[in-house]
């Protein structure tokens, strides 16, 4: 379903699973935020690079070549007030921690659940002044 705050919204999703990263994509296209892809951590950071107009990243941790953990450093470094999203096992729950001492806004556990993963992106949207 169409949502007011995402809709135009540049959503980069950075997921090495093609099932899952299909998933959250057929997710996130209803909500009407335009989306983008990356299947490892340093296509992540070079999208970023490349385009100014992101608004949020949905971060896997578990991620080839560079790990969701660095590459959301690395972003950072990039865009400071980039608002990211890590996604998480259920296995690594224990990471809580180290997942938000990590430079991550948030983070949401698979499996990941279409109306929680839309009612996070509004809430942080909302929470997060300057955007
Ligand atoms: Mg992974």
């Amino acid at each position: 379903m169409e949502n007011e705050f995402l809709k135009g919204r540049k959503i980069l999703v950075v997921e090495d699973d093609l099932s899952s990263r299909l998933y959250l994509n057929k997710i996130l296209e209803k909500t009407g935020a335009v989306l983008l892809n990356a299947s490892d951590g340093k296509e992540a950071v070079e999208t970023v690079s490349s385009d100014p107009e992101i608004d949020i990243i949905l971060m896997d941790i578990q991620l080839p070549v560079i790990d969701g953990y660095q590459s959301a450093a690395l972003i950072r470094k990039i865009r400071k007030n980039m608002i990211i999203v890590a996604q998480t096992a259920y296995s690594l729950m224990g990471d809580r921690e180290k997942i938000l001492a990590s430079g991550f806004d948030d983070y949401i556990v698979k499996p990941i659940f279409p109306n929680q993963l839309v009612e996070k992106l509004v809430n942080i949207l909302i929470n997060n002044k300057q955007h």
